[in-house]
């Protein structure tokens, strides 16, 4: 699927911006500075294609890309960014609520986790948005060069237990590092299985 064409397609700010659902959705979602855009950038072997999230004005922004004619790719701002103004969360929050509830050919949400920091209250915060919707996640741990296998083990565990304790089932922790290249062809794969179903 990656091999292929992968072209940005367009910056949505305003839900009645978003292209016609005629294909099926995937979507990637973490705070600020999780590694996002690297992850994005490695899946599709396109260095520039998606840029980082916490760039100032980049930050309410949903960026779709078309991958091969078959799939959306939709990159969600970043967010749990210290700094930002309550004004820019509630932009978020509302942008983010009515775009999950209104896509049908939305078939998951990669949510992108900092090997090194775990779970968050404001990833817990998207979770809820993301059950309260009916929209399957699932967990993807980033930046796992960075950490020791005994801290990866620790937060591998702890993760799962997060997500084991959700209302619903989702599927199962993916484990990637954009550096390395770790867990990319599996979370391809992943992708694929999607873009078919
Ligand atoms: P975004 O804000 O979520 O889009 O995050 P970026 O992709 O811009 O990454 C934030 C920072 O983390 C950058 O300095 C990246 O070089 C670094 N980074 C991203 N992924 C990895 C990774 O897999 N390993 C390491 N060591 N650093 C990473």
């Amino acid at each position: 699927l990656f091999s292929r064409d992968v072209t940005f397609m367009l910056s949505v700010v305003q839900l009645s911006q978003l292209p016609p659902p005629n294909r099926p959705e995937i979507c990637f979602a973490g705070r600020s500075n999780v590694g996002k855009s690297s992850l994005i950038n490695a899946l599709t072997n396109r260095k520039g294609i998606a840029r980082a999230s916490n760039t100032p004005g980049r930050t309410r922004e949903l960026n779709y890309f078309n991958v091969d004619d078959r799939l959306n790719l939709v990159d969600l701002p970043g967010y749990g960014y210290a700094r930002a103004p309550k004004t820019a969360i509630s932009t978020w929050t509302k942008l983010t609520r009515s775009f999950l509830r209104g896509r049908a050919g939305l078939r998951r949400v990669f949510l992108l986790i900092d090997s090194r920091h775990g779970v968050k209250d404001s990833d817990l915060e998207l979770m809820e948005m993301l059950d309260d919707a009916a929209v399957t996640y699932q967990l993807v741990l980033t930046k796992t060069d960075k950490i020791k296998k005994s801290e990866l083990d620790k937060v591998m565990r702890r993760t799962s237990r997060t997500i084991g304790k959700r209302p619903a089932a989702h599927p199962e922790l993916m484990v990637t590092s954009s550096e390395k290249k770790t867990g990319i062809d599996d979370l391809r794969a992943e992708i694929a299985t999607l873009a078919l179903a």
